[in-house]
């Protein structure tokens, strides 16, 4: 097993063959190959001299992912992939098959730290940041398999499972990846990373000059109220992370989205929507109400559709933009570490 080229950039590629006597532009060659056209073999790398070829299988490996489990939606449009690394951890990588386009949600973190009361990725805790490389496989699998159908992933929601900005330095060298024309040559707004509130990485993100969208995993109006849903709130306020949101607003231009999950009779009253759009007031932002995917282990049930409705009209009527999001594949536990966590507990999975 040689040195790992996957999840490395153009420049760093050309850096660590160079001492094996291959040129610098074959860097970008190798990039290409590897994330453009989904080789996994440098033998299939045909641009390449045999000798180099044969050089780089001697001292190089590409490390991609292996499917260990897949669900399809019914309706064709969510499909959801337990993809296993080389060492065996695995983590959820979802298609979505949206009106304006093919969204992937990738993950960060084989399992996750921050305990969040209503999240199957945080049952068992953390195991381990990603590396860059496997960040990235998740995408050029779904990208292999998208490619299928000559298409390709249009938007990528960093909100699978692990807190991206604990895992940060690679985050940020896994997005300017997907920017560069050898990789997706993504735009950084098709992006969208979200976070439970890492106040001081925030602030981080945002002079890092990658207008990616900041989607902030709210949840509660009330620091009361998100401490025990969220712990990280006890170390990070709630007038702290907005006003973090706020700068991040600011610095990029870019409107923050607020995520506000829906659990029945625990944070989906009228007066909890009140305060909520107290809190929204003048922000450049939107708010996203989701209905909670139910976690059986957690006991924790979505209000009935007026009550959401309810909810969402007290904060249209305080001229908070809302959407309610709409939910696409729930029939194949497409939530958040619901898929490992049944295979971790030797649940048989349909
Ligand atoms: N750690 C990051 C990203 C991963 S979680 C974050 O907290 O944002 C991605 C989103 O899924 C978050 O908004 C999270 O709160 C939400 N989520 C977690 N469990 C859920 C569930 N059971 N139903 C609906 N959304 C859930």
């Amino acid at each position: 097993m040689g040195v790992n080229l996957f999840g490395l950039s153009a420049q760093e590629i050309a850096e660590v063959i160079a001492p094996y006597g291959l040129k610098a532009f074959r860097g970008k060659q190798i990039a290409k190959g590897m994330y453009q056209r989904f080789l996994a073999d440098f033998q299939d790398m045909t641009d390449l001299s045999k000798a180099d070829r044969a050089l780089l299988s001697e001292h190089f490996s590409i490390d991609t992912v292996t499917v260990k489990a897949e669900q399809h939606s019914k309706d064709g449009k969510t499909s959801k992939y337990l993809l296993a690394f080389v060492g065996g951890d695995c983590v959820e990588t979802v298609l979505m098959r949206q009106p304006y386009g093919n969204s992937i949600c990738i993950s960060t973190q084989v399992g996750c730290a921050m305990g969040c009361l209503f999240c199957a990725s945080t049952l068992n805790g953390l195991v381990r940041n990603l590396t860059v490389g496997e960040i990235l496989a998740q995408v050029v699998f779904m990208q292999q398999q998208l490619a299928v159908a000559q298409q390709k992933v249009d938007t990528i929601v960093v909100m699978g499972s692990g807190e991206p900005l604990h895992n940060y330095d690679h985050l940020v060298q896994f997005l300017k990846l997907c920017h560069e024309d050898y990789v997706f040559h993504l735009g950084y707004r098709h992006i969208t990373v979200s976070t439970a509130g890492i106040v001081p990485k925030i602030y981080a993100l945002a002079k890092e000059q990658l207008p990616v969208t900041l989607s902030i995993s709210l949840h509660a109006p009330t620091d009361e109220l998100r401490s025990r849903l969220m712990p990280v709130n006890r170390r990070f306020s709630l007038a702290d992370l907005l006003t973090a949101g706020d700068a991040y607003a600011m610095e990029t231009g870019r409107r923050v989205t607020y995520e506000y999950i829906l659990i029945a009779g625990v944070n989906d009253g009228e007066e909890q929507a009140r305060l909520l759009a107290k809190l929204m007031k003048g922000k450049l932002a939107n708010v996203n109400l989701i209905p909670v995917n139910p976690v059986v282990e957690r006991g924790l049930a979505r209000p009935k559709a007026e009550q959401m409705e309810r909810f969402a009209k007290v904060l249209e009527e305080r001229h908070i933009t809302v959407t309610v999001r709409r939910e696409m594949g729930g029939d194949i536990q497409a939530a958040c570490g619901q898929l490992r966590h049944q295979i971790l507990a030797g649940k048989d999975v349909k």
